[in-house]
Order: structure tokens, then sequence, then C-alpha cells
């Protein structure tokens, strides 16, 4: 099985990762996936390329030689697994902005891969043998700048030096802030309704299907931009000309999902799923049994050969209660037709 991904590089440290296998005596590599060098519960994978922050992203010599050696991986050494990160779309969106020709460039060089990708399998004799998911984390979205919109300052509204005592903003569309002692109302009253495409919220108000503000570490103001607005503090600084991170009811949010391989119904169109239920589809298909996670067999098994779905007695019939704001959550039903 091949996993043929993109993820975020800031994500390679962090075990806790969706795409975090249990082993279970399968043969796994990671090939410059994000978070590939982990360990977890005292278990890391078997071999581990990881990518260094400056390697460049778009080259396509490379881009087919990596998977000339996670070919091999599969018929020389008896790999089950293995993930192959590439950093493209996502280096020349942000850069570029998501509809310019560089990027429609760079899905073209992505096309042309994924075509050398199906000859490879062939070639190699896999095409009976390996399962392929190719999928992203995420969407991109052109970020709006003046003089077309008024960008959202935080300093045009609230006082850093009389109210702030930390603050992460400046990163995109989300922000956190951390008031001054007794300054958490006159904070949150000052920015509410401060700017007609900023969302803020107390903590413990913000809305339920980001499935965030729960965490310890997340900061008493938090808000968010309307797709594409980012959040400046106390000047300008962010450059690029796209971005995600926003809301992921909006549909440049949205990303990919492709499977093809011997488990695999041919020339299905699933329903929209979120990323979460590749996780125990993966894990499906290895025969291993997941860790704890918040995904639901149930929403990705259609996917696979009805043989394939005949054979488990564990499968979950209905999504675990912690998964219900999805796609079709009536919360983000409203967002969508405009309802406060
Ligand atoms: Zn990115």
């Amino acid at each position: 099985m091949l996993g043929f991904a993109h993820y975020e590089k800031d994500m390679r440290n962090d075990p806790d990762g969706i795409f975090f296998l249990p082993l279970q005596g399968r043969k796994t590599a990671s090939f410059h996936y994000p978070g590939g060098g982990a360990t977890y519960k005292g278990e890391a994978v078997q071999r581990s390329l990881v990518e260094s922050y400056t390697h460049p992203n778009s080259n396509e010599t490379e881009w087919r030689e990596n998977i000339d050696i996670v070919m091999n991986w599969f018929t020389k050494e008896d790999f089950d697994f293995v993930t192959l990160y590439y950093g493209e779309p996502d280096s020349v969106g942000h850069r570029y902005g998501p509809e310019t020709e560089n990027r429609r460039v760079m899905i073209q060089q992505i096309d042309r891969t994924i075509g050398y990708l199906v000859e490879a399998i062939e070639r190699y004799g896999l095409t009976e043998h390996l399962n392929v998911i190719i999928t992203s984390d995420h969407g991109m979205t052109t970020v709006k700048k003046k003089p077309n919109v008024t960008e959202i300052l935080l300093t045009d509204y609230i006082s850093f030096q009389d109210l702030v005592k930390f603050d992460i903003v400046d990163y995109g569309g989300f922000g956190m802030l951390l008031p001054k002692p007794g300054q958490e109302e006159v904070m949150y009253q000052a920015l509410k309704n401060a700017h007609p495409h900023l969302n803020v919220y107390k903590k413990e108000e913000f809305p339920e299907h980001f499935h965030f503000a729960k965490h310890e570490r997340v900061l008493p103001i938090v808000m968010y931009g309307d797709s594409g607005y980012s959040i400046s503090g106390q000047l300008i600084l962010y450059f690029n000309k796209g971005d995600h991170g926003f809301d992921n009811v909006y549909m440049d949010m949205k990303t990919i999902f492709r499977a093809f391989g011997p488990d695999f119904k041919k020339n299905h169109l699933a329903e929209p799923f979120d990323s979460i239920h590749i996780y125990p589809l993966m894990c499906k298909l290895l025969g291993i049994t997941p860790e704890p996670h918040n995904g639901s067999l149930a929403v990705t098994q259609e996917m696979l050969v009805d043989t394939y779905n005949q054979q488990s007695g564990e499968i979950q019939k209905q999504p675990p209660e912690d998964w219900q704001c999805g796609l079709f959550c009536p919360e983000i039903e409203k967002i969508q037709k405009g309802v406060s």
C-alpha cells in the first residue's frame, strides 16, 4: 500500500498525526512524509527518509526517482506500507496564489507524475498487489489584500500595549490572544464587531464544529477570518498570496482524495467525507487494529470491493458520537445557507 500525500511540513514532529499507524508487524517506511521520523509508543517505522526544511519541493526528475525507489522497496524488500510525500502544489500556491499560471503548471507536473506512478506500478508488476491513496490535508484560497479589501489589522481596534500579554497572530486566517489580567472583556468587546470578516470568540464559546477550543493551550480569545482574510497584529507582515487554514466549510479548503488498486472499486464516486475517515480505511487495508481515533470505517468502506466488505464482523455501523460534525452537520448547513 502506498500513501501518496501532501501533509504540512510543520507536522513532521507531531506523532499525533492521523496517519500514524500502529505497525503490528507490518514492514513500513516513510519517504519525506512529515512526521515520518517520529516514534509512537516507542515504535518507529523501519525506514524513514526525513526531508530537510530547505529541500527543493518541485524537482520533477527527483519525484520520478523517488517513485522508483519506493517501487523497489515494495518489490525487492517486501514493504507493506509506504508514505510518499510531495510538498507541491502547496509551496507554489502560497507563493503565487492558487489561481495562477504557476500553479497550473505545477498541477500539470503532478498530473504527469501520477501518470508516471501508474506506469511504474505496471512496470514493477504491482498492479494486482498495490493499493494507492492520493490525498492531501487542505485546499488553498487566494489571500485578499488591499486595495481590494480592508485587511484585518488588530491594532486598528485594540491597543496591544494596554491589553495584550501574548499573541499568536500574523500566521494567516487564524489567531489567539492572551489578555493582560482583567482585560479579557474589554478586549473581546473591542474586537467582536470590529471587522465584518473577522470572527472573534471567547474560548468557551468558540464554534464546536472546529473541534479545537477545548485544548489547554488554546488562549482565552480565539478568532478566525472569513475565507482569504488574514489576521495581522500590529503590522501587516504576511506575504503569502495563497493560503489555507480557513473554515473547512469553504470549497476552497477541501482537498482531493483518489484511490485505486485491487481492493478499491473502479469508477466509484464516493460522497464527500472528512479526512479523519481515511485512517480506519488504511488500517482495514493493512489488516491492523486501529489506535483510538475519531474516524469511522463505515464512512469509507463503501469504496472497497464488495468481497472485502463482507469479511469483517467488527465494522462500526454508525460513526462515533464525536464525529457528528462532519460535512453534513446542522451547524455547517446553517453557515452554508447564511443563517446565523
Ligand atoms: Zn501550506
